[in-house]
Parts: structure tokens; C-alpha cells; sequence
């Protein structure tokens, strides 16, 4: 479904991906591992169209991105929840979603049944949808920052560190959800530095190390490696 090849991207002078090569199959759920500034998000920044690459190429089912625009990739099916939530503060859990189904609203379709989805896997932005977004717990932003995204029907999402600065149970419920996304046919690119939960949820993984990929393979199998262990479980 999405096939990166050898991307290279730089911020000025500072060169944050060197060659990084990775690939999604429909269905996975695939978890890209890596410390403080090892070149996640700026990765996640690049497939979503908010960063271009200075070489290389993006695939998505079977089709180079090029110079296609953000708001392109959301149509083609690419959604990025991005670090920090950054959801509307200033609308409503309500509003907050409806601005996503604007990609495909012009055609005139209902988000009713989108809506319902959302509040079936999240009751809580239900209970809260005329509260301002300011006003929700981190937890809550959370669950509204990929409601948001689910709204805008994608086909893969792009999770840059789903469990950030929220408590164990949380980032478990969290988890439970992303999982019960992907059971219902969304293939999900994650990027998190809880690697236990990580690699629980995910098919197979990738480790990437001051902008290059050093490691990849299935999530058990990741688990166990020795490099794994030492850097990223504290074993
Ligand atoms: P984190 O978990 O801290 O977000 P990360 O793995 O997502 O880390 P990136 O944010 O992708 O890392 O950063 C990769 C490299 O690019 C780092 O060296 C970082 O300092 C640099 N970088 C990121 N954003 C910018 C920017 N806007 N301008 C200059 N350098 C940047």
C-alpha cells in the first residue's frame, strides 16, 4: 500500500532522513521505533505531504505522491494525527470533527454514519461533544485527534506517538482502540516511544537511528533483539 524508496530530507542545512526505505501492505499495522530526534515525525511529515523529500520517492498504492499537496494525500486516503493532538482548541469535540469530512462533504454525502463510527469507539466524544477542545483531558484529545481522522475515511493512518504524556491505562485504552481500527480494515504506520505497547500492537517494526533505518522485521522478533532490548526496553 505504501512504499517509501530511499527518501532523503533536510531541514536547511540539517539532514534529518538519509535513504530511508520502508514498506506497508494493506492491513498492517507497522510501528517505527527510535529515540528523541532519530527522524520519526519528520518522516510522518514527509508520507502526509507537509515536508518534501530533496530524493527519493513515495508510493501509495502503486502511484508516486510526487508534489502532491497535503489536502491531496487526506483524498487519496493518507491521515495523520499528528504529534501533540493539535486539535481545535477553540471549536467544539462536534465542530472538531466535522472539519475533517469537508474533503469529501462537497460531494454532497452524509457523515452521519461516520459520526456514529466515531462515537462507537469513543462514547466519551459523545458524552462531550459540545465541550471546546481546550477543555478535554489529554486522554480525550487523544481519542478526538483520531476521531478527527477517521472522519476524513482514510485508508492507512499515520499515528506520530498515540501515547505521549498519557497515563499507562490510557495509553492501553488507546492501543485497544487503534487496534480496533485496524480490525476494521484501516492500515495504520505508527511512530511511538513506548516500545512495549508498540510492539504488542504492531505486525512488524522498524528502528530508526539518527535518520536511517537500522532495523526492521516482525514485531516478536524485535521484541527479543539484543539492540531491541538494550536501547529501547531498558533490558
Ligand atoms: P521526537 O520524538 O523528539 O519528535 P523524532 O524522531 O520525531 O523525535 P524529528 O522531529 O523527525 O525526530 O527530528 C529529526 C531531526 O530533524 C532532529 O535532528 C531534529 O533536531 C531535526 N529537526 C526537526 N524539525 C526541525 C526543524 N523544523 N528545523 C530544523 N531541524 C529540525
Amino acid at each position: 500500500m505504501l512504499r517509501i524508496e530511499q527518501i532523503g530530507v533536510a531541514y536547511g542545512a540539517i539532514e534529518a532522513l538519509h535513504g530511508v526505505s520502508l514498506e506497508v501492505a494493506e492491513g498492517e499495522v507497522i510501528a517505527l521505533l527510535g529515540a528523541n530526534g532519530a527522524g520519526k515525525t519528520t518522516l510522518l511529515r514527509t508520507i502526509s505531504g507537509l515536508l518534501r523529500p530533496k530524493s527519493g520517492a513515495i508510493r501509495f498504492e502503486g502511484e508516486a505522491l510526487g508534489n502532491s499537496s497535503a489536502e491531496a494525500r487526506v483524498k487519496r486516503g493518507i491521515a495523520h494525527v499528528p504529534e501533540g493532538r493539535r486539535i481545535f482548541p477553540g471549536l467544539t469535540v462536534r465542530e472538531n470533527l466535522d472539519v475533517a469530512t469537508t474533503v469529501w462533504r462537497r460531494r454532497g454525502m452524509s457523515a452521519a454514519a461516520d459520526l456514529d463510527n466515531v462515537f462507537a469507539l469513543f462514547p466519551r466524544l459523545e458524552e462531550r461533544s459540545s465541550q471546546l477542545g481546550w477543555s478535554l483531558s489529554g486522554g480525550e484529545q487523544q481519542m478526538l485527534a483520531i476521531g478527527r481522522a477517521l472522519m476524513a475515511r482514510p485508508k492507512m493512518l499515520l499515528l506520530d506517538e498515540p501515547s505521549l504524556g498519557l497515563a499507562p491505562r490510557l495509553s492501553e485504552e488507546v492501543y485497544r482502540r487503534i487496534a480496533d481500527i485496524n480490525a476494521k480494515g484501516v492500515t495504520v504506520l505508527l511512530v511511538e516511544q513506548n516500545t512495549v505497547l508498540a510492539l504488542e500492537v504492531a505486525k512488524r517494526a522498524y528502528v530508526i537511528e539518527n535518520g536511517r533505518i537500522v532495523l526492521d522485521g516482525p514485531a516478536r522478533e524485535l521484541a527479543n533483539h539484543p539492540r531491541v532490548r538494550e536501547a529501547y526496553l531498558g533490558a
